[in-house]
């Protein structure tokens, strides 16, 4: 784990065993997140990649405590997180917080402000009723809300004002690491960008590092130092985001951005899209997990996983036919 490094992750798996089936039938299992690795710097913006089910909330979920892996560790401020017990692991995991997606299903409708902002202090404890509530309204100023805010309840805000709700709550606690699991793509577009200014700012003011998961390549490419392209559980793609952006090895990254919408009218560059659905993480594909959708696959793809090639100092991908590339494995 290098000095820089706040969050690791070695060699994690996160496997569901799948119920039902016949006695004499072997047990199935979804491969939800496969073998993955890599480090999350002090004070970044780590970017998380992928469509919808490809594992990327399991995996913020097992980084942050709430998912035991089936194998693999995960290593927070130097510690490994899943070694701790009792008080030394609710500690540690204090300092790790979550904004989610959806703002209306994640705060409770019957709870004020006051009460949902100041949850996270009711239950370190500590806190004197009079505490809480200047640390809320002291919170909701940082968010862009105010004291007349303190006690209404969700139903009261638009989705924009929801989400400052729900980002200060996860702050209340002055966490290290805050992960975002796409806090903008239940949002009307029209707040995207005050909501990523905001995290921006607060990061900036509160030293915070950030797990940035997204399906927005435009978003990443803005705010990510670091990312990872991940599919069906698995790292395609990783490196810094600048580079990949800028020579993307990996057919699903080139698919991907090949997908964001182009607003130059003149670009006749031609568009190679990622045809079929995501294949199921039971049966994944034996070689390559891209293989049933990747127009280069091969029968060495369909039978081989691909190894980790270097693209260049930093930048890997995981393709047998990494043009130019030189070998790792
Ligand atoms: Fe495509 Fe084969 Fe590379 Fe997988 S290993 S991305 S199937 S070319």
């Amino acid at each position: 784990m290098s000095d820089k490094a706040l969050v690791r992750v070695e060699h994690l798996n996160v496997f569901f065993p799948v119920r039902g089936g016949l006695p004499f039938e072997k047990k199935k299992q979804v491969e939800a997140v496969c073998d993955m690795t890599f480090e999350i710097r002090q004070g970044e913006t780590f970017g998380l990649i992928g469509e919808s089910g490809c594992g990327k909330t399991t995996l913020a979920n097992a980084i942050l405590g709430m998912r035991p892996p089936t194998s693999g560790k995960v290593f927070f401020k130097g510690q490994d997180l899943y070694a701790l017990k009792g008080k030394d692991f609710k500690a540690l995991r204090r300092d790790m917080q979550m904004i989610f997606q959806d703002p209306l299903s994640s705060l409770n409708p019957r709870f004020d402000v006051l009460d949902i902002i100041s949850e996270p202090m009711q239950i370190r404890g500590g806190f004197s009723e009079e505490e809480m509530e200047a640390r809320t309204v002291e919170l909701l100023e940082m968010v862009g809300l105010s004291k007349e805010d303190l006690h209404r309840h969700p139903s009261d805000f638009s989705g924009g004002q929801r989400q400052r709700i729900g980002i200060a709550r996860a702050i209340s606690l002055h966490p290290a690491f805050l992960v975002c699991d796409e806090p903008v793509s239940a949002l009307d577009v029209s707040v995207h960008a005050q909501i990523l200014n905001l995290l921006m700012r607060l990061q900036k003011e509160l030293g915070m590092t950030y797990l940035f998961i997204s399906h927005n390549l435009a978003v990443v490419k803005s705010i990510c130092s670091h990312m990872i392209v991940m599919y069906l559980g698995k790292a395609m793609e990783w490196g810094p985001t600048d580079k990949i952006y800028k020579n993307p090895v990996h057919p699903y990254t080139r698919a991907l951005l090949d997908a964001v919408l182009d607003i130059d009218v003149d670009n006749k560059k031609e568009k190679k899209l990622i045809q079929g659905e995501l294949p199921s993480p039971i049966d994944p594909p034996k070689g390559c997990r891209f293989c049933t959708r990747c127009e280069y696959a091969t029968e060495k793809c369909r039978t081989e996983a691909p190894p980790t090639v270097k693209v260049e100092p930093g930048h890997y991908c995981a393709c047998h036919f990494a043009e130019g590339c030189v070998s790792e494995a």
